[in-house]
């Protein structure tokens, strides 16, 4: 099945094909560390993490880079604010996104590079704008874009939505890394030192000063991906202007299509409202683990609804979650005690071929669904609809043969590399443990009840509960 993905540049849904064979580069606009992130960002980064277990499962050879915002405006501000050192302040949060992005389950993005530790980058990158004319140094000493340059170049600005350019008040200038549509103007990449910025500036050709925000990720991504790469994303706020910006910064500056493939996800709502510090009705991950819930069902829960879609958060939301996500726990730890079970043959347990049938039927659905431009409401229906089929048969039957149980969770574990919430931990028995038990079965074969009651003790001293089934037995870790 061919992956289908809907590309912002194209407002369409197009098969994936990557520059280079099996190899795809896929850029995620990382956190600004100026607080604890928020779950709706989180939406965003497991929107990303569930992206990148997509190509992976569909065959492909991903290099995945999230950078660090460390440096830009709400954070110089309460650096300033807690009269703290930058690295001080940016990196308790890095940390703590850090550890919550493993927390969520998200894979580790291959690089994690930090603005503030790529200035000679951007300072270049800056420079070649400048050289082709496209960025200029204005009256106030920073360094900004013109947008009027570059569509004089025969560049398109307002590729990934609609601007009305001809309204553009021509010479306007913003120099705050967040504004408005509606205030299209030349932006900065350059800001001058202001004495507000105290010890957060560097050197450049342009004099003291700091970069702005777009151009962080310009430089950031094309040095780990190359002038072109294959996927980028981010929140659909990001569309504009920051992505438009980095579009505009990097094609102005290479000459050469910046990203194949925009992809953007859809905001997590609170009644209706997008989530987010400045409204301040937002959650961080912390204080949903603080009323207990797990970070497992928090990612169930912002898998649950198409990346295009917007949802609402709500708390009976995250309880539905706990539910849905427990229904599937209990049918993967039934098939994990049925793979435990050693050394027995049921008369009528559940046999592999009607497994086999549903679990092929599960992988076949799921990648269709998956690859259908991550058509999530779809692929969790067939992961429950096959939860639903092996509970009934454990109803009607009461235990599975081993083999059918293996391929029951090797089945359940693909379909989880995507998922990616995870499994309860594997039981793995030690040899010395299966041996003991092997011994006091024949031992209690040869009705050497002694031998097998010690046997026993032995086991429950070293952490194990050996429970007799009618052919064999099956383990507990106590
Ligand atoms: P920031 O740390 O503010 O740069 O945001 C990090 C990411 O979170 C960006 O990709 C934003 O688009 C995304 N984001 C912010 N708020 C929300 C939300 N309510 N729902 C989904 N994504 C969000
Ligand atoms: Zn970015």
């Amino acid at each position: 099945m061919a992956l289908k993905l809907f590309n912002t540049l194209t407002r369409s849904a197009q098969e994936f094909t990557p520059l280079h064979g099996k190899k795809v580069g896929m850029y995620c606009c990382g956190p600004t560390v100026y607080d604890f992130a928020h779950i709706g960002n989180w939406r965003t980064f497991v929107f990303a993490d569930l992206v990148r277990r997509t190509l992976e499962f569909s065959g492909y050879d991903v290099t995945h880079v999230m950078n660090i915002t460390d440096v830009e405006d709400k954070i110089i501000k309460r650096v300033r604010e807690q009269k703290t050192t930058l690295r001080e302040f940016t990196g308790k949060f890095e940390t703590a996104f850090l550890d919550d992005l493993k927390a969520l389950g998200c894979r580790q993005p291959h690089q994690t590079p930090r603005a503030t530790e790529h200035i000679p980058e951007i300072i270049a990158l800056i420079e070649k704008l400048v050289a082709r004319g496209v960025a200029y140094q204005a009256a106030d000493g920073s360094v900004y874009f013109s947008i009027e340059k570059y569509r004089g170049c025969g560049c398109h600005y307002g590729q990934l939505l609609k601007l009305n350019l001809d309204e553009m008040r021509a010479g306007e200038r913003v120099a705050s890394d967040e504004y408005e549509k509606e205030s299209i103007a030349d932006f900065a990449l350059w800001k001058a030192f202001v004495p507000e910025d105290g010890d957060v500036t560097w050197d450049s050709p342009w004099g003291k000063g700091r970069p702005g925000w777009h151009i962080e990720c310009s430089a950031m991504s094309i040095k780990a991906l190359g002038e072109t790469f294959d996927l980028h994303l981010g929140g659909e706020d990001l569309k504009f202007p920051h992505h438009e910006d980095e579009i505009a910064q990097s094609e102005g500056a290479t000459g050469k299509p910046f990203v194949k493939f925009w992809l953007h996800g859809a905001h997590l709502l609170v009644e209706g409202k997008k989530m987010s510090k400045s409204l301040g009705n937002y959650f961080t991950l912390r204080d949903l683990v603080a009323k207990g819930f797990t970070a497992r069902e928090v990612r169930y829960l912002l898998l649950s609804a198409h990346y295009r879609e917007t949802f609402n958060f709500t708390l009976d939301g995250l309880t539905g979650a706990k539910s849905a996500l427990a229904r599937i726990d209990e049918c993967v730890s039934k098939l994990r005690q049925s793979a435990n079970i050693v050394g027995i043959v049921q008369p009528d347990q559940i046999k592999l071929q009607e497994q086999q049938n549903a679990c092929s039927n599960m992988l076949h659905d799921f990648t269709d669904a998956i690859t259908n431009d991550l058509n999530i409401s779809a692929a969790w229906a067939v992961v429950f609809e096959w939860v639903r089929e092996t509970n009934k048969r454990f109803k009607k039957n009461n235990h599975m043969a081993n083999d059918a149980a293996s391929v029951s969770l090797s089945a359940w574990e693909k379909v989880d590399s995507v998922l990616g919430v995870g499994k309860q931990a594997d039981i793995e028995i030690p040899e010395e443990i299966l041996s003991l038990a092997k011994t006091r079965l024949e031992a209690k074969g040869n009705r050497d009840f002694k031998k097998a009651d010690a046997i026993r003790d032995e086991l429950k001293a070293k952490g194990w509960l050996v429970e007799d089934m009618p052919l064999g037995f099956k383990f507990k870790k106590l």
